[in-house]
């Protein structure tokens, strides 16, 4: 067998001949070749996933104004650099060609989605909450004053923002729901 040759550097060939094979061994020219993917970002920035109440770190990595790259973060003291899979696949929540950006109604026994335009949607939605707060109204419960709906219910995305929920609470508090909680917490 020619020392040179093809199957000298063969790798399994290589490990066998005593090289580390997590070293040497395994490296070639092409994976020499490789570039780390956040290599050409002109700034990071530090940030927190948004997907649940772990809250692992994130760098987030900007390039002319548009994020590339979304990776765990070291120096977090909760995740130290990991991310699990949502958490990787943040990038995708405002990159992914698949995001739905417009309305679509499903109507009571459709079978297909419907296109709808945003305001339609908007009073829609505000007919239904305010025709369910009426219908369900409780002022009193056994003997106590408690003015609320049970008939309301808020469920919040993984994605919302401290904002957003703070905001989301305070609405829902307003129309009386009790029930509002957040994917974040499940
Ligand atoms: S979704 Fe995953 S990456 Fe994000 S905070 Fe939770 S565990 Fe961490």
């Amino acid at each position: 067998m020619a020392g040179g040759g093809w199957l000298a550097r063969w790798p399994v060939i290589r490990q066998l001949r005593g090289q580390d094979g997590r070293g040497a061994a395994a490296r070639s020219a092409r994976t020499d070749a490789l570039r780390p993917r956040v290599e050409e970002a002109d700034s990071v920035a530090r940030s927190v996933c948004p997907y649940c109440a772990v809250g692992c770190g994130q760098l987030v990595y900007v390039k002319d104004g548009a994020v590339t790259q979304i990776e765990g973060d070291p120096d977090s003291p909760i995740s130290r650099g990991r991310l699990c899979p949502k958490g990787s696949a943040s990038k995708q929540l405002v990159t992914h060609a698949g995001r739905q950006t417009t309305v679509l109604y499903r109507r009571p026994y459709g079978t297909e989605w419907e296109p709808l335009d945003l305001g339609t949607a908007m009073d829609m939605i505000a007919d239904r909450v305010a025709r369910t707060r009426r219908d369900t109204w409780q002022q009193e419960y056994e003997g106590k004053v408690v003015r609320r709906t049970l008939g309301i219910a808020g469920l919040g995305g993984a994605t919302l923002d401290n904002e957003e929920n703070y905001l989301m609470k305070k609405l829902y508090t307003a129309l009386g729901a009790v029930q509002v909680e957040n994917q974040a917490r499940i």
